[in-house]
């Protein structure tokens, strides 16, 4: 049967790259597959944060999935650090997966720039907890943004070799589902760079909980060309940034690249940014609202995140044991 496995790491606020490329779609996948939806903290910590701000982190991540319509009792909610088998399952993988798999991994290129020195172990190693993430419970499909397809075929190929090693037929191949015009939003300050938590400036994202005023002014002031827009979608190719915008909008509106621009042909800046940033308005006061009243009750985040621990345990724990076993480890 397929089963889902995500995670969102609580290493700042949710932005509208993670809402689009990935909470919006966890939804969709809820009722129609068994879902598992983590906040990876252990992930956060690879670059330093702050613990209150982690543990604050971590319930506006569930708030988040809750306010977009997560349901815990229809997914499995938790936070990662709860379920030891992570990282448990984790090390084992890290004496999978070779040090020339990590070396090619382009996130890690980017996020370590020219420091690659000064960085965690743990942040070159992430993808191997990654691989644990998803393969402690045999999850068939994970749904994650254009960002994080390398990582997942990386888990592939951790899956392949420990079960080539020890010859046995344990852990699934897995499918990254990477689908949607939100696969990838761009920063809005630069067009080549993908939106992120972590970026810079706060005015290259929108954040989930930014007011209404606020993305009115990010989108007034996302760089574009001077150009209206274009005729057709072809036209797009070569404006990165405008091509940008038009997929937010088509994401936030439930529809496609192409009908944004049958209706905005030809129009300005002037016109298409305000509306989009009303559409953007429209689509998350009401989740922000609700993450607002989630983070009113910390209390409830964390027994819905027990609780889903719990759950997770009942399916991790037996998995890790017969890794155990097929290893050689000896334990119980
Ligand atoms: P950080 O900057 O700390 O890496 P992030 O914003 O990239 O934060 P992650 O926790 O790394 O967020 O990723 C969570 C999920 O959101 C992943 O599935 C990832 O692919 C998706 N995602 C992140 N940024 C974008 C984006 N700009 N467009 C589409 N999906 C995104
Ligand atoms: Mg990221």
């Amino acid at each position: 049967t397929p089963r889902v496995f995500s995670g969102i790491k609580p290493s700042g606020g949710l932005q509208l790259g993670n809402y689009l490329g990935a909470i919006k779609r966890f939804v969709g996948m809820q009722g129609t597959m068994e879902t598992i939806y983590c906040v990876v903290d252990l992930h956060a910590i690879t670059v330093w944060q702050d613990p209150a701000d982690l543990a604050n982190g971590t319930r506006e991540v569930a708030a988040g999935y809750l306010a977009a319509g997560l349901d815990p009792a229809k997914s499995i909610l938790f936070n990662q650090s709860r379920v030891a088998a992570h990282a448990e399952l984790g090390w084992i993988f890290n004496c999978v997966a070779r040090v020339g798999w990590m070396n090619r991994m382009t996130q890690f290129k980017d996020k370590a720039g020219s420091n690659a020195e000064k960085v965690s172990l743990g942040l070159y190693a992430y993808p191997s907890l990654m691989a644990a993430d998803i393969l402690l419970y045999h999850a068939t499909h994970v749904p994650v943004g254009e960002d994080q397809k390398q990582h997942v075929e990386l888990t592939r190929d951790i899956a392949a070799k420990f079960n080539h090693d020890y010859g046995v037929d344990f852990f699934p191949l897995t499918e990254p589902v990477i689908d949607g015009p939100a696969t990838r939003v761009m920063n809005l300050r630069d067009g080549t760079k993908k939106m992120s938590k972590s970026g810079d400036s706060d005015m290259e994202r929108i954040n989930m909980l930014d007011d209404a005023d606020t993305i009115a002014k990010k989108f007034k002031k996302a760089k574009t060309d001077a150009e209206p827009l274009p005729e057709t979608v072809e036209g797009l190719k070569t404006r990165p940034e405008a091509r940008n915008l038009v997929d937010i909008y088509a994401a936030l509106d439930d529809t496609t690249p192409e009908t944004v621009i049958a209706q905005y042909a030809g129009a300005g800046w002037g016109t298409f940014k305000p509306a989009l940033a009303d559409l953007a308005v429209a689509k998350l006061a009401p989740i922000s609202q609700d993450m607002a009243r989630f983070m009113d009750d910390p209390a409830e985040i964390d027994r819905i995140l027990a609780q889903g621990a719990d759950k997770a345990r009942a399916i991790a724990d037996p998995v890790l044991q017969r890794t155990y076993d097929i290893v050689g480890l000896l334990r119980g």
